[in-house]
This record gives structure tokens, sequence and C-alpha cells, in this order.
């Protein structure tokens, strides 16, 4: 089978495109467990994220252990199964569960995987879609549930979407703007204006204007926010959040610190959510799926979708890392 390996010995830390017998996945079975359920896929479609290019390019500790194939996430068709949960012939989605990690992941042909990381493939999706989605489509839901959940709505007013042309946050507007909000788009590439309101965004506003240290409250302005890019950019979202707000943080594209002050959520009562799309319980993730399927314009996912090759897979990684790629990434590992 093709896939995407990740290799880091004495010539080095470096990720191939390479050939590998099915028999090298690692099975979860032992001796002394000769029957631990697992799964094998026939991966159709997987996807090029965030996480995937740190890892793919070695600029980011996500790897933990070597050979790994690379890819947090895949859809596919199962072809072996010895676990109750999923049949051959069953159409199957994966994101997290720290597949691509720490485990091999789906930028391959095939994976080998626990039952209990699949989630059934909602009717409404082809796996190509599915996968264009992606993880950060799917942490995109995560995020929008999480504004749910503290009672944010469509008539509490603007909701700013931070990283507006990348996975996650294109996403966030698509989905954001079928619901009927308004939503505000944060992004560096202020050429991208006529991408983004496409997507649904009302307006654009340039990201210098948060990237650097900000006042502890400033004017109250969102009623909601989703961030992708943390360090000042998460600080000064929340010192701009109306009374009573709600910002769900997913994301450090910006920087893994917090420059900010307890002013927003002691004297606005503002709510820092946090979201993690890896370790969500299964009935979160299954919920998510499914409100994807609802809740998100498959024609607005054409627009903002690349297609690529799992041989263009370490290419485009790389482009990933200089900030120049828009929206979603999708990998037909068959090419
Ligand atoms: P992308 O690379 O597709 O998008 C990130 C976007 O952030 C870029 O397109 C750019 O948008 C903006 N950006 C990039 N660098 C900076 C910077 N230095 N300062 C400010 N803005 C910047 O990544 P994803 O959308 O896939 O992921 C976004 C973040 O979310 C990543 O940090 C990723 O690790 C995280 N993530 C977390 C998950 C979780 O489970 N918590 C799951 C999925 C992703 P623009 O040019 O429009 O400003």
């Amino acid at each position: 089978m093709k896939a995407v390996v990740i290799n880091k010995d004495d010539n080095g830390y470096r990720a191939e495109y390479k050939d590998l017998p099915e028999s090298d996945i690692p099975s979860f079975k032992t001796d002394d467990k000769p029957d631990t359920e697992e799964v094998l896929v026939d991966v159709a479609h997987s996807t090029l994220n965030y996480k995937d290019a740190l890892a793919i390019t070695g600029k980011g500790p996500v790897v933990r252990t070597f050979p790994l194939v690379a890819g947090i996430d895949f859809a596919g068709t199962v072809s072996e199964s010895n676990s109750g949960k999923f049949k051959v012939g069953d159409k199957v989605v994966l994101n997290g569960w720290s597949v691509g990690e720490k485990y091999w992941g789906g930028l391959a042909e095939k994976a080998r995987v626990k039952p209990q990381w699949l989630v059934k493939l909602p009717d409404e999706f082809s796996t190509e879609q599915a996968m264009a989605i992606g993880t950060a489509g799917y942490t995109a839901m995560l995020c929008v549930m999480a504004l749910e959940k503290q009672g944010v709505t469509p008539e509490d007013g603007e909701i700013l979407v931070t990283g507006a042309t990348g996975g996650v946050g294109s996403v966030a507007i698509s989905i954001l703007s079928k619901l009927g909000y308004d939503v505000v788009a944060m992004t560096g590439k202020m050429s991208d204006e006529p991408f983004l309101k496409e997507l649904g965004a009302t307006s654009i506003i340039d990201r210098a204007e948060y990237s650097g240290p900000g006042r502890p409250l400033a004017k109250e302005r969102w009623a909601g926010a989703i961030d992708v890019v943390g360090s000042h950019t998460l600080a000064n979202v929340c010192a701009s959040t109306k009374y009573g707000g709600a910002v769900a943080a997913c994301g450090l594209a910006g920087g893994m610190d917090l420059p900010a002050s307890v002013a927003p959520f002691i004297l606005r009562g503002v709510i820092l959510a946090g979201v993690d799309s890896v370790m969500c319980p299964q009935p979160t993730r299954e919920a998510a799926w499914q409100r994807l399927s609802q809740d998100l314009d498959v024609g607005k996912l054409a627009k903002l979708t690349t297609n690529i090759g799992l041989s263009e897979a370490i290419e485009y990684a790389n482009k990933f890392m200089d900030g120049t790629v828009k929206g979603r990434f999708l990998v037909d590992v068959s090419k």
C-alpha cells in the first residue's frame, strides 16, 4: 500500500511517500489479548490538517513513535472486522484518538484502528465530502456547538471567526452563516474578501488589529467568537466580547500562550470554552457529524476544497506551514 511515512533516526526527521506491505500495519492484538477488537479500513480519502502539516514537516512535536504513517483522519470502507460494531462494507469516518500521532494514520491506502474510534459515515456524505470537512470541519462544528451550549443565538449579535481563510475558520463561517448568524471574518489575507463573503461572512477585519498586546477590556462587540489563533488574538477577542458572551478556543496558529487578564471573565461574565476534537467523547462526535449533515451547505464545501493526491501531501504540508494556503485539502489516497 502507498503511505506517507514519518521516520526519525540517525538520518534525521523525514516524511516519505512510499510503498509498504500491508502486513507492516501494527495490530492491536497481543499474545495475552489475541481477541482484541480491531477494524481494517480501505481508506478512500484523507485530508491535510494543520496538525498533519506539523507532523510531516517536523515543525511541531506531534509524532510520538517512529516509524509512523501520518494522517489524523480518514474516511473509507471496512474491509476486515472482528468487532460486532462494524461489518465489512460499512462506510466509516475517523478523527483523532491520537491516530497519526501515536497510532498509524489515514494518509495511506489502508488503516487498522480500534472500532470505538470509528463513527458511521452519515448517509448524507460521501467519503470525499466527509474528508473535505475533515478534522478541521468537525472541530468547527464542535466550536459552534460550544457557543450554542453557552446560549449564543443569532439574535445576540455578531460572531467573530479568526484564522478565517483556514480549514476550521472557513468551515465555521459556512456553518454559522447557514444557521443565520452575522459572521465577521478576521484574516491576514484581506485580498480574500470575496472568498470569505461567498462562504457567508458579512464583513472582514484585518488580523493585525488583534495580533499585538491589547487592553484588559475593550469596546464590547462580539456576542460570540471562534478562535483558532490563541496568544494576543485570543486575549483581544475575550476583551472585546460582550457581557455574557462566549468564546470557543480550539487553536494555536498564532501561539500557545494566552497573555490575557481575567477582566472579561470576572467583569463581563464572558465564558472561554475550550474545544478538543482528539479525545472528544463518542456521543458528542456523533452529534457533531449529524449536525454537519444538516447545517453545512455542501455547495460551499466544494468552493473551499482543494483536491490533491497522496503523492502531493508532503509538498502541501510545507505550504501549510508558511500560512499561504486557504480552505480545506482533500487527499485522494489512490493518486
Ligand atoms: P489552517 O492552517 O488551515 O488555518 C489557520 C489559519 O490561521 C490560517 O489560514 C491563517 O488564516 C491564520 N493564521 C496562521 N498563522 C497565523 C498567525 N501567526 N497569526 C494569526 N493568524 C494566523 O489550520 P486549521 O484551520 O486546520 O487549524 C487552525 C488551528 O486549530 C491550528 O492551531 C490547529 O492546530 C487547531 N486545531 C485544533 C483542534 C482541536 O482539537 N483543538 C482540531 C483542529 C485544529 P488567515 O490568513 O485567514 O488569518
